[in-house]
């Protein structure tokens, strides 16, 4: 199969070769005709399938060849993204797909002033990128109207859910017209998810590429048991043994992304961190130049769990594990991308147990552990598999102890896929985003 026998036209086809993309992905491959046809379209595809050009390819040839030209203040299709990152990334992706099309596009969110963005949207564009925040920020000013609009993607739809984005989902339902094309991407498949795809789509063509929810079978994963306090030695011994030349990182707090990359950067290692903190600007040159090879190791939350593609990053690893088990399979995304092969490590320690355990059922598999000699905890991770039970009880030390490690301790119990209530007061519960929710809206 081609791209040319799936009908696309030849400017996108020429984009395409200058791009190197000989064959579509299996998302390409069923989502384009189907855009084409005009179905709405709801997609589990993981990060990395190549579900971007799945929707922008026959959005770009739909606008192209129907529709009036964009007016004032408008925009044709609108595309919706959890993050920042995403937005730009998405944007640029769907700018080198059109490059020889006749059409104009744009990405915007938060975090930047606004008012270029006003001064951009005045002559409109024919497709908008944008982050539901801004989005809404921009309409209420009447600086973007969507009467003209003919197409909606939600891109990662349930990271826009997790990060709280259902209220301004409902707004955004709101303002758009009655009639058009809806496509909806989601990694994952929640109630939630299907609960929004039942209000926003209609009739909608049902597209899985991959088993649902489970990560990329490309990505070599493993888990290291480590005690908590041992973890950024551990990391630097790991690093010098496997001379790492690339590694993406993720931490669970802004505080523990400050505290590697300064540890790091004592060692003399050429190491920058992002998080929602830091400007965006900020944001953005660290991600370029972690791209660009000149930062060897980039520390992140999951505000960088999206968004992000680099070609060939050989390395993810978890300093610490998502407190959302569906994060780990956007994190380990980031490798193994389009047919190559990644490496995901977890430095997990006996408190993650119980997240161990969600990601190992969510992913349905149980992920192999490799004791680093001299690193063997003292606290013992008690052994999980992929049925989402804890299987042992952590040992008794044989020697009794006076005092701390060991011993028994509140594991938590199960509560549903990929929530788990937490056995120590500081992991927060995992909260379940009702979708439009009038309530207000909680930031993570
Ligand atoms: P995505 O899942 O959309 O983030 O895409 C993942 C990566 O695969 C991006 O770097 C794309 O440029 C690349 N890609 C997408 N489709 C193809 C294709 N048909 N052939 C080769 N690379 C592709």
């Amino acid at each position: 199969m081609t791209f040319a026998t799936l009908g696309l036209i030849e400017p996108l086809l020429r984009a395409l070769e200058t791009l190197g993309y000989q064959t579509p992905t299996p998302v390409q491959a069923q989502a384009i005709p189907a855009v084409l046809a005009g179905r709405d379209l709801m997609a589990a595809a993981q990060t990395g399938t190549g579900k971007t050009a799945g929707f922008a390819l026959p959005l770009l040839q739909l606008l192209t060849l129907e529709g009036p030209k964009v007016a004032a203040n408008s925009a044709r299709a609108l595309i919706l993204c959890p993050t920042r990152e995403l937005a730009e990334q998405v944007h640029a992706s769907v700018a080198e797909y059109a490059q020889h099309l006749p059409l104009t596009t744009y990405a915007v969110y938060g975090g930047v002033s606004i008012n270029p963005q006003m001064m951009k949207l005045r002559k409109g564009v024919d497709i908008l990128v944008a982050t539901p925040g801004r989005l809404i920020d921009l309409f209420r000013q009447n600086a973007l109207k969507l009467n003209q609009l003919q197409t909606l993607v939600l891109d990662e739809a349930d990271r826009m859910l997790d990060l709280g984005f259902s209220e301004e989902l409902a707004n955004i339902y709101r303002m758009l017209p009655k009639k058009r094309q809806t496509l909806l991407f989601s990694a994952t498949f929640s109630d939630d998810i299907r609960l929004l795809a039942g209000q926003m789509l209609n009739d909608p063509l049902s597209i899985e590429v991959s088993p649902r929810n489970v990560a990329a079978n490309t990505v070599k994963q493993w888990v290291v048991p480590v005690d908590k306090k041992r973890k950024p030695e551990l990391f630097v011994h790991l690093m010098r043994k496997g001379r790492w030349k690339q590694v993406l990182v993720f931490a669970k707090t802004r505080n523990g992304v400050d505290a590697l990359v300064d540890k790091l950067q004592g060692l003399g290692i050429n190491a920058d961190g992002i998080h929602g903190d830091k400007p965006q600007a900020t944001r953005q040159r660290a991600l370029d130049r972690f791209k660009a090879s000149d930062v060897q190791i980039l520390v992140a939350t999951d505000v960088a769990a999206r968004g992000l593609d680099i070609e060939d990053l050989p390395l993810v690893v978890n300093f610490d594990l998502p407190i959302v088990a569906e994060d780990y399979i956007h994190r380990i995304g980031r490798t193994g991308r389009a047919g190559n092969t990644g490496e995901a490590i977890s430095l997990v320690c006996a408190d993650e147990v119980n997240m161990l355990s969600a990601i190992e059922m969510l992913t349905r598999q149980t992920l192999p552990r490799k004791m680093e000699p001299d690193f063997e905890p003292e606290h013992r991770v008690p052994d999980t598999d992929a049925s989402g039970q804890v299987v042992k009880k952590p040992k008794k030390p044989k020697k009794p102890k006076t005092s701390g490690g060991g011993g028994k301790r509140n594991l938590g119990k199960w509560v549903d896929s990929g929530e788990v209530a937490p056995a120590e007061p500081s992991i927060k519960p995992v909260r379940k985003v009702p979708v439009f929710n009038t309530g207000p809206r909680k930031k993570k």
